[in-house]
């Protein structure tokens, strides 16, 4: 089983990539932002209780993020891995993960992180928010909420997966194959 946590800021392409790796790997691909905005499209309670907190750019609290990825992953028993895209975010979710996976005689593998500047993302996410359809991407002060909101809460997963020799940062600017080229170098390696 090859479990690998996509990593990075918003817009940096994580999403894009998953599509493309999780092909040639066959994984499983598990975005925490897709299920959450799927629920929120279909009215479920769960994504109610997620609305309000995505709206703002805020991350969704750590008791429904972590419940909602352990369902997903149980969804999929034959699966032979699985790329985690947007998740973890917190340290919380990454113990929680760590715990989940050990239980399944299984482990995350590598945090493979996208890294993009900054002025790029908000160029991005401002150009996907003309046909995405998402309140968090039409917005730039949301925009850079969810950038600041990445660096103050999430960044410190580099450090927890570093110490764990589980981190490959790879340069995210480029055309979509190039990067999907060296990520999957990272991925052989494994
Ligand atoms: P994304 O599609 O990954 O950019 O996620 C969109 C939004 O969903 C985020 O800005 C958060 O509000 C929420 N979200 C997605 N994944 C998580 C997570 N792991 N923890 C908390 N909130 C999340």
């Amino acid at each position: 089983m090859t479990n690998i946590v996509l990593f990075g800021p918003p817009g940096a392409g994580k999403g894009t990539q998953a599509e493309f790796l999780k092909e040639k790997y066959n994984l499983v691909h598990i975005s925490t932002g897709d299920v959450f905005r799927y629920n929120i499209k279909n009215g479920t309670d769960l994504g109610k209780q997620a609305k309000v907190f995505i709206d703002e750019g805020k991350l969704v609290p750590d008791e429904i993020t972590i419940g909602m990825l352990e369902a997903e992953v149980d969804k999929n028993k034959e699966a032979e891995g699985f790329i985690f895209d947007g998740f973890p975010r917190t340290e919380a979710q990454a113990d929680a993960l760590e715990n989940f996976l050990n239980k399944k005689q299984t482990k995350v593998d590598a945090m493979l992180a996208l890294e993009v500047d900054d002025e790029v993302l908000v160029q991005r996410l401002l150009e996907r928010g003309k046909t995405s359809g998402r309140v968090d991407d039409a917005n730039e002060e949301v925009i850079r909420k969810r950038i600041k909101v990445y660096y103050n809460e999430t960044a410190i997963l580099k450090s927890y997966y570093q110490k764990k020799d589980k981190y490959y940062g790879v340069d995210g600017v480029g055309s979509i194959q190039e990067i999907t080229t060296r990520l999957s170098e990272v991925i052989d390696k494994l």
